[in-house]
């Protein structure tokens, strides 16, 4: 038994090391009327201000200069109850290769079931 094995007991930590990390936070189709809902803002205007467009057709939430994604206000998640799937899954249903040198909540279980 690994750590692994015990992802149904994470628990975020906040240390906000998925959000800052530079990376492609996609979008889909089905987000972008829930997310422009909370922002109180058109689709349209979801789209052109908070998203690029890569690997046609897939949107991305921009990052900022530093990498950060752009939804990140201080230590807070602009759009948080509405996030994207890839935000809510992340590290329990996917993860980077690298997730256990910087997510304190996957360091976390894995001090315990290590
Ligand atoms: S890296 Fe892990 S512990 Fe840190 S905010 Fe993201 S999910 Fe939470």
């Amino acid at each position: 038994m690994s750590y692994l094995d015990h992802l149904d007991e994470f628990q975020c930590q906040r240390c906000l090391k998925c959000c800052t990390n530079p990376g492609y936070i996609y979008i889909a189709t089905n987000e972008i009327s829930r997310i422009s809902e909370h922002l109180n803002i058109t689709e349209e205007t979801f789209v052109n201000s908070f998203c690029d467009l890569i690997e046609k057709p897939r949107l991305t939430l921009k990052n900022k200069p530093d990498g950060s994604c752009l939804m990140l206000e201080g230590n807070t998640c602009r759009i948080h109850s509405v996030k994207p799937a890839q935000c809510r899954d992340f590290p329990t249903r996917w993860k980077t290769q690298d997730a256990l040198e910087y997510c304190k909540g996957l360091q976390a279980l894995f001090t315990i079931y290590k």
